[in-house]
């Protein structure tokens, strides 16, 4: 068994925990660019001190290699813990980053998501540069 056959995936439009990733179709060589990664575009995925989402990672796989470049790592820890229990506390982190990006190759950016019950998900978006 493997882990990357845990990793689920499905339309961000009709499964709340397929992270959507927005980014130009086409980019400049070594000109930056913002990619939009996240859930709930279009179904809200629950925020709660006992179900949320505790991260994405942004990965770029250059076409025509046969390696994965980690492009960042976010961590979400606010979902309400308070000490007057939970889903009281004044901070809840949304699963939703903008990072900035310089590519100088075309290849396909992939996000994975972790729920913190429902596991892994992943989605992908091809990416040219001219
Ligand atoms: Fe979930």
């Amino acid at each position: 068994m493997r882990l990357s056959e845990q990793i689920q995936t499905a339309d961000w439009k009709k499964e709340k925990h397929a992270p959507v990733i927005e980014a130009p179709e086409t980019v400049k060589a070594g000109e930056a660019f913002t990619v939009k990664v996240g859930l709930g575009k279009e179904i809200a995925h629950p925020n709660t001190t006992e179900h949320h989402i505790s991260w994405i990672s942004l990965y770029f796989k250059p076409e025509g290699s046969n390696f994965t470049h980690q492009v960042g790592h976010f961590e979400f820890w606010g979902h309400g813990e308070s000490t007057s229990g939970p889903n009281k506390g004044p901070v809840y982190a949304e699963p939703q980053v903008d990072v900035t990006v310089k590519l100088n190759e075309s290849g396909t950016l992939f996000a994975m998501a972790f729920c913190n019950i429902h596991g892994l998900w992943e989605s992908s978006k091809e990416i040219k540069v001219s």
